[in-house]
């Protein structure tokens, strides 16, 4: 039987506020069971519970054991592929509703995190989306205007502007999206559990879900410990879904995302290098991120695993020698943490919905981006459980499909990104 598992050491769970709750040991019922702790199934269980439903999270880790207390916390809006692809993936009635809702997503996010008075590093203050060469800068400018022509009064700044703000030479140009910013991510979905259960909700950790049955008009979920009957099930799994339905995972692909946080820089460092704190990704076919936190550490992030315990010195290089390369002044710094999470690739790299079952829905396939959808659908969701027709969401319904050759493309994506990483000194 599977045991449940430590959150791994992280700069996030080194600095985020605690939260902790008991393993169901019990026996129980409730309006809607919510299967998975992270953004999608808190913000659900937090609407519920402050409508009057009775809800239950049931976590098999810690909240926050996924991808929602593992990523880079830049809180963006829409999703990762050009607007135009989610039109053409979705047409343009739901295309266009799942657009404009994830255009607003930042505000959502931030809002949440102010009305409930969450500590989580939160800084609206823009963030930039970078290219490093002349493919890059016309991808950029592709994605500015199909955002500009939808209203999101994106920037896209020159090599001169580009470089005032992040203190790096090395960018060429780079989209600024003053909507966005930057969170403490296991801050915001610990504060999402404490505003959850404040409002009534009641969450279990350490209690993975191994089965669930359909009784009548119920569903019962049993875990070691305990169970939990409910007429609605919301599985929030997402790229960490595991067994308990196996179609589930067979829809997406899983790619690893691994950071590296520095040491604190000094005051005169902190100046010039991310002056004004933004968040920042690129658009390289291996994408790099870097952001600072409050304490001035610089995190730098890309595509590939960090195995606990395993060697991964050669990702390590690689940080050092980009670091070296976005800021020839800084000296090399120590690397104090590491560590590396899940990410859900759907085929067409826009999430998915569900129904698995009468009462039993599932979202799953954020591919990168799911600070934002995980709070606007987790909310949508809250609002189907209450009511709304489920065409009234801004995702159809879709068929579970098995990726094809999902293994290879996994391969791919790993053993790419790994290759990508050795050769570093040659781009
Ligand atoms: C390294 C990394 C970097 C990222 N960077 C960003 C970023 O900068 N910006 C952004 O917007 N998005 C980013 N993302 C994506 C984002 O983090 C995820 O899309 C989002 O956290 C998914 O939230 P979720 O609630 O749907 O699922 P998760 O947070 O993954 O939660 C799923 C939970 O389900 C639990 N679970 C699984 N099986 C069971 C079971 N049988 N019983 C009970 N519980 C179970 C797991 O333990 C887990 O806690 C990143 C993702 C990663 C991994």
């Amino acid at each position: 039987m599977a045991t449940a598992k430590p959150l791994p050491g992280s700069l996030w769970a080194a600095t985020a506020e605690s939260f902790q709750a008991e393993p169901l040991r019990a026996h129980t019922r409730a309006d809607v069971l919510i299967v998975g702790g992270g953004f999608t199934g808190l913000n659900c269980a937090l609407q519920l519970a402050e409508n009057g439903l009775d809800a239950v999270v049931v976590e098999a880790n810690q909240v926050g054991y996924g991808g929602s207390g593992r990523n880079v916390g830049l809180a963006n809006a829409g999703l990762w592929v050009q607007p135009e692809e989610v039109i053409e993936s979705l047409g343009p009635d739901y295309g266009e509703r799942l657009y404009q809702e994830l255009a607003a997503a930042p505000e959502r996010v931030y809002q949440t995190i102010a009305r409930y008075g969450i500590e989580c590093e939160a800084d609206r203050v823009g963030t930039l989306q970078l290219a490093r060469s002349r493919k890059g800068l016309a991808y950029l400018d592709e994605r500015l205007q199909q955002l500009n022509a939808r209203g999101a009064g994106v920037l896209l700044l020159d090599e001169k502007e580009t470089q005032a703000l992040t203190g790096s030479p090395y960018y060429r140009g780079a989209i600024l999206d003053n909507s966005a910013g930057t969170i403490q991510p296991l801050g915001y979905v610990r504060g999402l559990a404490r505003a959850a259960s404040a409002a009534g909700a009641r969450i279990y950790e350490r209690s993975r879900v191994l089965k669930l049955d359909k009784a009548g008009a119920n569903w019962i979920a049993s875990t070691a410990h305990g169970s939990v009957t409910a007429p609605k099930v919301l599985i929030a799994t997402n790229g960490y879904s595991g067994d308990l339905i196996p179609a589930i995972p067979t829809t997406t692909i899983p790619v690893n995302y691994f950071q590296f946080a520095t040491a604190p820089l000094s005051p005169a460092q902190l100046r010039t290098i991310l002056p004004q704190k933004h968040g920042c990704w690129d658009a390289e076919l291996v994408m790099t991120s870097i952001r600072l936190d409050r304490a001035g550490r610089l995190i730098i992030g890309s595509v590939g695993r960090i195995e606990d315990g395993g060697d991964s010195s050669f990702l390590g290089n690689w940080a050092q020698c980009m670091l070296q390369k976005f800021y020839p002044e800084l000296p090399k710094m120590p690397l104090d943490y590491r560590w590396s999470g899940q990410i859900a690739y759907s085929d067409d790299h826009i999430p998915h919905l569900h129904m698995l079952a009468p009462g039993m829905v599932t979202v799953v396939g954020y591919s990168g981006r799911g600070i934002g959808p995980g709070t606007v659908l987790g909310q949508w969701l809250a609002q189907y459980f209450l009511g709304t027709p489920i065409q009234e969401l801004p995702l159809p319904i879709s068929e579970l499909k098995a990726i094809p050759l999902r293994k290879l493309r996994e391969l791919y994506y790993a053993r790419g990104s790994d290759l990508y990483h050795l050769s570093h000194r040659l781009f």
